[in-house]
Parts: C-alpha cells; sequence; structure tokens
C-alpha cells in the first residue's frame, strides 16, 4: 500500500510555493487548468534544449528524436484512453479544437437540413457553438437534454427526445460547473440503437476518472492536456477508425497530403490527414511526462484523495449559512459550485484572492446552466491531487469573512 505523501507531492509543484498577495498561494481552480510538476517543466526544457527539431520529414537525427518522442506520445494517449489503434488518435490543441474538427469535417459531410443535433444543459460553450454554427449552416436542429435541480441529466427526456433524424449526440463526460459525472456508457447505447453517433467531451473526465474508449464504444472522444498536468495548446480527439477514414480532412497544408500538384492532391494516411502544419512537439513531448506522473502516484490513490477533498469541503460549505451548493449529484467529481445569497460571486473571488486563494467565478463557459439555475454564475472550487484539507479550512474561513463583509 502506497501511502499518498501530499507534502511531498506540493514539493513537485514549483508554483505552489509562490506568495499571492502576500498570502501562501491556495489553488483551487483547477477545472480550468491544472498546476505542473517539475517532471512536465523538465521535460519541456530538455525538448528544447537536447532535441528541438522538425518531424516526420527529416532524415537528421535531431529530427528522428523529435519525431519519435512525438509519437511516443500518441502511443501513450492511446493506452491512456484505451483505443484500438494509433492511428485513431489525433493530435489537436485541445478539447475546443478536437469538437471543432469534428463539427467541421464529419458535421459539415453528414448534417442536413431538417437532422437534429442533441447536447445536454450542462455543456461547456465549446461543446454548443461549433453546433449552433453547424445548425446554422445547415438548416439542422440543436436539442437539449434537461437535468434536475441536483444537476443531473434526465434520461428519459434524453430517450424522448430521439428521432429518426437524430445524427450525434454530443456530451459532456464531467460537467465542468457542476461535477456531475454523466452516464455516457448509456447515452451512447441508446444513441446507437438509433443510428446516430455520439462524441464524448473529456475535458474534465479525463484526469479523474479511467477512460475506456472501447468499452464506452463513443465514436469520438476530444480531451485537453492542460487539464491532466500536462502543458497548455496540446490535447487530442479520438476517433474510429472507420469514421476517420470516410472524414475529409479538417485544415489543408504540410503533412496532411501525399501527393499535391497544381490540379490536385491526395490525402495522407490516418491520422496525419488530420494534421496539417507543424504540430505543437514540444507540449506533446512533455504531455507523456505528465501521464507518466500520475500513473506513477496511481490513479486510484489520486481519485480517493480527491474524493475526500470534495466530502470534506461540501460539509464545510454547507455549514456556513448563506451558501447554496449548486451541483448535487450523486455521481460527482473534486468540483464544488456555489452560490450567496445577495452576493456577486466576482465580489467573493476578490476577496478570497486577497487571501491567496484562487477560485473561479462567473458562469465557466455554461451560460445555459446558469439559466437553467436562474442564476448569473457561481463561485467554484475545485481540487487536484495537491490540494489539502488546510487549504479548505482556510477557503471555509475566507468566505466567512467574506460573506460577512459584503451582505
Ligand atoms: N469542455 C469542458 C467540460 C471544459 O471544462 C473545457 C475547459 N474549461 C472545455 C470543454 C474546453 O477545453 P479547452 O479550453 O482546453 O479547449
Amino acid at each position: 500500500q502506497q501511502i499518498y505523501d501530499v507534502a511531498a507531492i506540493r514539493r513537485q509543484f514549483p508554483v505552489l510555493s509562490r506568495e499571492v498577495k502576500g498570502k501562501r498561494l491556495i489553488y483551487l481552480d483547477n477545472a480550468a487548468t491544472s498546476q505542473k510538476p517539475q517532471v512536465v517543466l523538465d521535460a519541456l526544457t530538455r525538448y528544447y534544449t537536447d532535441i528541438n527539431a522538425n518531424i516526420h520529414r527529416g532524415i537528421h537525427t535531431l529530427a528522428e528524436e523529435a519525431t519519435a518522442a512525438f509519437e511516443l506520445t500518441r502511443d501513450a494517449i492511446q493506452r491512456f484512453l484505451n483505443a484500438s489503434s494509433r492511428e485513431e488518435i489525433i493530435f489537436t490543441k485541445g478539447t475546443t479544437e478536437s469538437i471543432n474538427l469534428v463539427a467541421y469535417t464529419w458535421g459539415r459531410q453528414n448534417i442536413k437540413a431538417g437532422d437534429e443535433i442533441i447536447i445536454s444543459t450542462m455543456e461547456h460553450h465549446s461543446n454548443i457553438v461549433p453546433w449552433l454554427m453547424l445548425c446554422e449552416e445547415k438548416g439542422a436542429v440543436l436539442k437539449v437534454i434537461p437535468i434536475n435541480d441536483d444537476g443531473e441529466l434526465l434520461m428519459d427526456e434524453y430517450k424522448k427526445l430521439i428521432t429518426k433524424r437524430t445524427k450525434l449526440v454530443s456530451v459532456v463526460h464531467v460537467s465542468n460547473a457542476l461535477g456531475t459525472i454523466n452516464p455516457v456508457k448509456e447515452i451512447i447505447k441508446i444513441a446507437h440503437e438509433a443510428g446516430a453517433i455520439v462524441l464524448v467531451d473529456g475535458a474534465q473526465s479525463t484526469v479523474h476518472l479511467d477512460i475506456d474508449v472501447t468499452d464506452l464504444d463513443c465514436d469520438f472522444f476530444a480531451f485537453s492536456g492542460h487539464k491532466l498536468y500536462g502543458p497548455t495548446g496540446i490535447g487530442a480527439l479520438y476517433g474510429k477508425r472507420d469514421l476517420l477514414l470516410s472524414m475529409h480532412p479538417f485544415q489543408g497544408g504540410g503533412e496532411m497530403i501525399k501527393e499535391v500538384s497544381f490540379q490536385s492532391f491526395s490525402y495522407n494516411d490516418l491520422p496525419y490527414k488530420f494534421e496539417a502544419g507543424t504540430p505543437n512537439v514540444a507540449d506533446a513531448v512533455a504531455l507523456k511526462t505528465a501521464f507518466d506522473y500520475t500513473e506513477a502516484l496511481g490513479k486510484e490513490n489520486i481519485r480517493q484523495h480527491e474524493n475526500e477533498l470534495l466530502s470534506y469541503a461540501t460539509e464545510q460549505l454547507d455549514a456556513i449559512e448563506g451558501i447554496r451548493i449548486i451541483g448535487r449529484a450523486k455521481e460527482k467529481i473534486s468540483v464544488l459550485s456555489f452560490v450567496v445569497e445577495n452576493v456577486h460571486p466576482q465580489d467573493l473571488g476578490i476577496l478570497l484572492d486577497n487571501r491567496g486563494i484562487a477560485v473561479r467565478t462567473g458562469h465557466h463557459c455554461a451560460q445555459p446552466l446558469m439559466d437553467r439555475f436562474g442564476i448569473p454564475g457561481t463561485t467554484r472550487a475545485s481540487f487536484a491531487l495537491y490540494n489539502t484539507k488546510e487549504e479548505i479550512d482556510e477557503l471555509a474561513i475566507g468566505l466567512q469573512k467574506a460573506i460577512k463583509l459584503l451582505s
């Protein structure tokens, strides 16, 4: 049994030792982006110091080493998601670009006037706007799965939304604003029975849950590296091979072609067909280091730690008068959203920042979800593998003082 030594873990994240407004930083904005361990920072420096070359085309040693390192991360992502082949892993900037890739390629090829796309009430704007744009262009219809007051999808309503015209269901695996874990396997099964395909937004789930795209049987899966202790600007799209083969490329340029003349061009093989231009090699290489880092700590250990933090924080905040937690799903990860009566989240956020506590305030890129709850926004504390109960105590004290001052 490995001991989860959170003090030792914290020392591996340099930013956690800095001060904000003269106070030790308490970073509780992990759902927006996570901090990076020293090994990830070292991997970035090592890549630029020792290798740095453009990939795939070169025959010199540096180009070969850069290509090998880049492609090793593709293999790591394949294992991380349990995809059946490395060809099904396409590097992107992150979740947003992955979803847009599908909307621009598969969407424009397959969605016609009158077709229907289903999303849910708790989607991030990046899983709403690309579909709105597509629906507008094609005259298709966007339908939305409603939720209950605890922030859980109403599955019976979902079943009723499905018709013969449903072509795509695109849902978030874990809500960034509520923490809800959605029953995506069931959602996928229902969609497939109706002949629709499914995209899963894994931006928040990849860092907390074990992902198995083969078991889920999803058609597309999108995620961002920066949410799981990796660098910004790198992520991936998983797509089933047959679907990817049937799709036109996303962008044109180098790398995605086999032959080019002034009359025509032919596509490269998967996955390169979807990777036009020089990719983000350095960040891709360091992403593998982030996977290795969390694997070494043990995902189950991390999960247990974060679940304890969530229970503890929920208890602490429930005990503070005036705080109302938004999102009480039975299945949730370590995200805690709340509102305080007569207090604007932004004012709360500023007072907490004065105490060195970083939380997120606002609509969390989920305005329609805020509308559903009849609120302009929430304050959100989200916990990662390096957070502690002492930090949650500080949050609770900070909140009590702020509420006294503001109400
Ligand atoms: N979906 C969800 C659920 C998210 O939390 C985020 C990031 N806040 C995104 C999509 C978009 O991810 P990115 O900004 O990394 O592309």
